[in-house]
């Protein structure tokens, strides 16, 4: 799904073909998970491919390199123009983009000096589809942000998710929802959560989760078009309180929960603010969105 015989990717500064790439079997990426990536869409819209905040991406790609002490040797402005020639090589405008940067040969436990950066795309539909979610809550929880930088995509965090999302998968369910280490509605394995009760979104407040640039722009827009959202902490009872519920993130776009665990969502999908914003996100990304300015 992800390479084809002529997929393009960007390696150690240069375009060469995907099967091209050789991983160092010494990296510290692989064998400690100090590695930094990104998660990014890029769409056909009206003006053109456009890829969508592609800035504040890459500020957070080189925010986590920061906090792992791993050198990243490109700007955020060289990234953004080097991902639009990606696209351009592999003829791509509606695209799932994923740069990687790994470190090098070093087994000690001191980050490694070197880095390399991989940048990869592929098309790529709703990363958890567009039907509504079965969602089990994870006997897991959200890493403890005393013991990592949790709003950073380390690559060795996502072990967490991947157990969440096994754990959930293997009982029949469609994705896990995790709390945080003090018994909150922290998020989902890949995604960002929101209920909604008489009218009003809640969304768990930054700290223990990774707030995600989709989280933002649905804030962001809720601003636009009226819509109250408070971040606050809330528990598994009031979320099985709730009248509907969905979940944001760049690659599952919005999606709405059907249920959690044994409780169903009572309100119809069709007839809330997340079926609303599922909508408007997919105009402000397409740039179709009617709206006085660009959020
Ligand atoms: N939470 C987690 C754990 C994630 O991995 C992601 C995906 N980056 C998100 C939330 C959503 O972030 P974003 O909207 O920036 O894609």
């Amino acid at each position: 799904m992800y390479k084809k015989e002529n997929s393009i990717v960007f390696h150690n500064g240069e375009f060469i073909n995907a099967n091209d790439v050789l991983i160092n079997p010494y990296s510290q990426s692989l064998h400690y998970g100090n590695g930094i990536f990104e998660g990014i869409r890029s769409y056909k819209t009206v003006n053109g491919a456009r890829i969508f905040k592609a800035q504040e991406h890459y500020e957070r790609l080189c925010y986590g390199a920061k906090a792992m002490h791993i050198p990243i040797n490109y700007s955020v402005e060289e990234l953004v123009d080097i991902t639009y020639r990606l696209l351009k090589k592999n003829n791509f405008e509606d695209a799932y983009i994923r740069p990687l940067v790994t470190t090098g040969a070093d087994m000690s436990l001191l980050s490694s000096k070197e880095s390399f950066l991989t940048i990869q795309c592929w098309e790529w539909g709703k990363y958890m589809g567009d039907k509504l979610l079965k969602v089990k809550t994870s006997q897991y929880q959200r890493p403890n942000p005393k013991s990592c930088i949790v709003d950073a995509k380390v690559t060795g965090h996502y072990t967490n998710s991947i157990l969440a999302t096994n754990e959930a998968k293997n009982a029949g369910y469609d994705e896990a929802l995790l709390l945080d280490m003090n018994g909150y509605v922290a998020e989902c394995s890949g995604a960002n959560v929101f209920i909604e009760k008489n009218d009003i979104l809640y969304t768990p407040p930054k700290g223990n989760i990774m707030p995600g640039i989709t989280r933002q722009t649905v804030m962001d827009i809720c601003k636009e078009e009226g819509i109250e959202v408070v971040e606050k902490y809330f528990t598994l009872d009031e979320l099985k309180k709730a009248d509907n519920a969905f979940f944001t993130g760049t690659a599952a776009e919005v999606v709405g929960l059907q249920s959690i665990d044994d409780y169903q969502f009572p309100k119809k999908w069709e007839t809330t603010h997340g079926y609303n914003l599922m909508h408007l996100y997919k105009n402000e990304v397409l740039e179709t969105r009617k709206t006085n300015a660009p959020i």
